[in-house]
């Protein structure tokens, strides 16, 4: 069923790339594992699946050793200080940068390591109360402020969408995020480039890369439904 699954996403991926007359190979699918098993994990790495998203720390710092090491991890969820620790030095990319402390934690951290960590800033587009994120008209001081500090890297933006019955309701949010990066990229801030946008999830990821998505974070289209219930 996996194999199926992934086969769909990238289809579809292609299809919204034909859309948009962009290329495939520069949208990036982040498979979301969160609550999945390792077993689920490695038969989607058997399909060539080397992308993986986890939204806890402790979830994936349990994964990372029963998986192969060419994996790259993304860490996708809300992140708290006290555990940055564990993931600076392992992870592809931190997508949900969201506060000027935790910034400075990974910046600490990153050092500490004498490693560079790519990060994304998060950005609540859609101003919803419920989710994390700096919120749009404060990003550009945002990034030029945390550009400063050593050991990390700003790559761009990330966003998640509201839930919504129609993706294309989602589509002025995806729009206003690659918009966001535009304002940025001309600010020529050193240390920050703006060539990743991390938005897109199963229900809408065709319309965020008609829209410019760089990575797209799916889980439910390639694992299934998740069930919480037993946690
Ligand atoms: C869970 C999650 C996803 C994947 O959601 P699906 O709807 O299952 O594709 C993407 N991004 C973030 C930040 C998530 O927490």
């Amino acid at each position: 069923m996996i194999k199926e699954n992934i086969n769909t996403v990238l289809e579809n991926i292609d299809t919204a790339c034909k859309n948009a007359g962009r290329k495939p190979e520069d949208v990036c699918l982040i498979a979301v594992s969160k609550t999945k098993p390792v077993s689920m994990l490695l038969e989607a790495y058997d399909c060539g699946m080397r992308q993986y998203g986890e939204n806890k720390v402790q979830e994936m710092c349990d994964k990372m050793p029963q998986l192969p090491q060419d994996i790259h991890w993304h860490m996708i969820g809300h992140l708290q200080t006290n555990k940055v620790k564990y993931i600076v030095g392992r992870t592809e990319l931190i997508h949900s940068v969201d506060s000027i402390k935790l910034a400075e934690e990974i910046s600490r951290e990153s050092c500490k390591k004498n490693v560079i960590s790519n990060i994304l800033v998060e950005v609540n587009v859609a101003r919803e109360e419920s989710k994390f994120g700096i919120m749009p008209e404060d990003a550009v001081a945002f990034v030029e402020m945390i550009s400063r500090l050593p050991g990390i890297c700003v790559k761009g933006l990330m966003t998640i969408a509201p839930f919504v019955e129609n993706p294309e309701e989602n589509r002025e949010i995806f729009r206003n995020l690659k918009k966001l990066s535009i304002d940025i990229i001309n600010k020529h801030i050193d240390n920050v480039s703006m060539n990743v946008l991390s938005m897109g999830m199963t229900n809408d990821y065709m319309v965020a890369v008609e829209e410019g998505a760089t990575h797209v974070r799916v889980g439910t289209g390639i694992f299934g439904e998740r069930n919480y219930r037993k946690e």
